[in-house]
């Protein structure tokens, strides 16, 4: 299938000075389409499940609506770019429980391992491309989205020649080494008529999207605090991420960007100030070129505080706590593919006791969440939720904790009025 572009145009809503309007135009744009999808049913893009009848005695939790997915040739079709282990151990296979998507050809600098990843996944040999035959896209109709996932410093370049290609983009985070290249991503699709997206998965996945509704109804009173850390130990001192030239800094473009996301979609908002402090153990050769550890602060506008830490030196910790006054709630883990764990503690009414419970969400799997969301917004010509404004949102704020970390001070930022100012509508629950 084909798509054509974006309804609105984004950009030019968000260069208004001003968010009110913004988030007013954003705000209606929002509503129209929760219309559009609450009409939702059966319907060329979106078949109806089969229906079975129950074997569950109410007490129990009713089983999640059958999948109803598109005939493969109906479904959107990507090209995913760079065979490496993100391609290959988590997106190729997450096809598999794609409703919408599904991979149509490969762009690999190595002929012989795409040619037997093509084979694996029953891909026409005649849609393998190299990094020099890749403006051939622009002739194979199978493919409508060109998924980037390749080392930071490459995302600008392809995205670019995907959009020339007549391709849509998903591109992965970071959404580039710098929020200049981020500019003219963005403008490059715009001027193709192409959508971008950039590939933040965890806001497509169920407990992150139960925690963004618990925190905008202030199930624990207003948030506080929120405390993020997400931190590995990285090996390798020869791997890309650890060249700056390709990644684009070290552990806070690569993961710390994790923490500053979330604390952006928890609380919707912007932030006004932003605090960084850099590390690197002298001497250790894999932190010659890239930071090792950064912590950083941002004050939101209505006194939320994000405390956040990033390193790649401290064994996996992935996690965070959103801390109101009434209670918290906190994911442990919060950023790694499987096993997300969500708690939410509060005092019970009228009681003493304290009540601390876990919040059990079936596992999806984020990849094939993040591609049939894209794939419907093709489908459907709609704006993506997290399209290139978001990455070029988060990317203007690595730069500024990179400036507080350097010049020893704190960075503010223009106050940006109204509630994901840089989103498109939610997904679609249950999509
Ligand atoms: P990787 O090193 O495993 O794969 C990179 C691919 O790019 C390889 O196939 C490599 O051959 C190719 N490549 C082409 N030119 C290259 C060059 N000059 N130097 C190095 N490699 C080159 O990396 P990855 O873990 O798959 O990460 C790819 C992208 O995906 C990055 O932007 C990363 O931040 C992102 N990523 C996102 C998530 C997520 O959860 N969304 C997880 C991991 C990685």
């Amino acid at each position: 299938m084909s798509g054509s572009g974006d309804m609105v145009s984004r950009r030019g809503l968000l260069r208004t000075a001003g968010g009110v309007a913004v988030a007013g135009a954003l705000a209606k744009l929002t509503v129209a389409c929760a219309r559009a999808e609450s009409g939702a049913g059966a319907s060329p893009d979106s078949p109806a499940p089969v229906k079975l009848p129950r074997l569950m005695a109410p007490t129990e939790r009713e089983s999640e609506l059958m999948p109803a997915p598109l005939a493969p040739d109906k479904r959107v079709g990507y090209a995913i770019v760079g065979l490496g282990r993100l391609s290959l151990e988590e997106i190729l296979p997450a096809f598999g429980q794609c409703k919408y998507s599904r991979p149509t050809a490969l762009v690999s600098g190595d002929a012989q391992k795409a040619a037997q990843v093509a084979g694996q996944y029953g891909i026409d040999p005649k849609s393998v491309y190299s990094y020099e035959t890749f403006d051939r896209l622009k002739d194979n109709k199978a493919v409508d989205i060109v998924y980037i996932v390749l080392p930071n410093s490459m995302h600008r370049e392809y995205t670019i020649r995907a959009a020339q290609a007549g391709k849509h983009v998903l591109c992965e985070k970071p959404m580039a080494n710098t929020s200049a290249e981020c500019v003219e991503m963005i403008d490059a699709c715009k001027k193709a008529n192409r959508k971008l997206m950039v590939a933040y998965r965890l806001q497509y996945e169920p407990h992150h999207r139960e925690m963004i509704r618990l925190c905008r109804a202030k199930e624990i009173g207003p948030i506080k605090t929120i405390m993020a850390v997400n931190a590995q130990h990285q090996g390798d001192p020869n791997q890309w991420r650890l060249k700056k030239a390709l990644a684009g800094g070290g552990a806070l473009p690569d993961i710390g960007i994790y923490c500053l996301n979330a604390a952006r979609y928890l609380t919707g908002e912007e932030p006004i100030e932003v605090l960084g402090s850099a590390y690197s153990t002298p001497d250790d050769p894999r932190f010659r070129e890239v930071d090792e550890t950064v912590d950083f602060f941002l004050r939101f506008p209505s006194g939320a505080r994000a405390v956040c830490s990033t390193s790649y030196s401290c064994h996996q910790s992935k996690r965070f706590r959103v801390m109101g006054p009434e209670g918290w709630a906190e994911m442990d883990p919060a950023f790694p593919y499987h096993g997300l764990r969500m708690r939410v503690s509060r005092k019970m009414k009228d009681s003493p006791i304290e009540d601390a419970s876990e919040r059990k969400l079936e596992e999806k799997n984020h990849f094939a969440l993040e591609m049939d969301h894209f794939s419907q917004c093709v489908l459907r010509d709609r704006p993506a939720h997290t399209p290139g404004e978001e990455g070029l949102q988060d990317m203007r704020l690595i730069e500024a904790i990179y400036t507080s970390a350097r010049e020893g001070r704190p960075v503010k930022l223009a106050p940006v009025e109204g509630l994901d100012v840089f989103r498109g509508p939610p997904p679609e629950p249950g999509s």
